[in-house]
């Protein structure tokens, strides 16, 4: 009969099983791959609301120059003086701002801002 001594349990070093890891690794896959999609359109939306904001800015300043000037802008850097740090917004997707016809609240007889990318908002007050 052969008696062991000792306690082999303290003896073994601590560490985590091959399969151990392999679980975690793909626990946190699963999770990643659940969480990066979101964060993505998240991301996304977040773009293309700023662009609306900035192209709503842009027409409320289109107005302003209209107002001032009796003449609608012919080039966005006309606008950069009615702005007040004279910087002219950019989309965040880098999208291309362009004039269209039509106004804010539906009208054909000014000119209003879009994006390239993101079109633009559906309305300035409340949208
Ligand atoms: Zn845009």
């Amino acid at each position: 009969m052969v008696i062991i001594q000792g306690n082999f349990r303290k003896k073994r070093p601590i560490a985590f099983t091959l399969v151990e890891l392999m679980i975690v690794i793909g626990i946190i896959g699963i999770l990643a791959a659940i969480a990066l999609p979101n964060f993505q359109r998240a991301r996304d939306n977040a773009r293309e609301k700023k662009c609306f904001e900035f192209s709503s800015l842009l027409t409320r300043t289109s107005e302003l120059f209209y107002i001032d000037q009796k003449v609608y802008a012919s080039d966005p850097l006309s606008l950069a003086p009615y702005l007040s740090n004279g910087n002219l917004p950019t989309c965040p997707t880098k999208g291309k701002y362009q004039w269209v016809p039509g106004t804010e609240l539906g009208g054909m007889d000014g000119q209003k801002v879009q994006c390239s990318i993101h079109g633009a908002a559906s309305t300035t007050f409340g949208g």
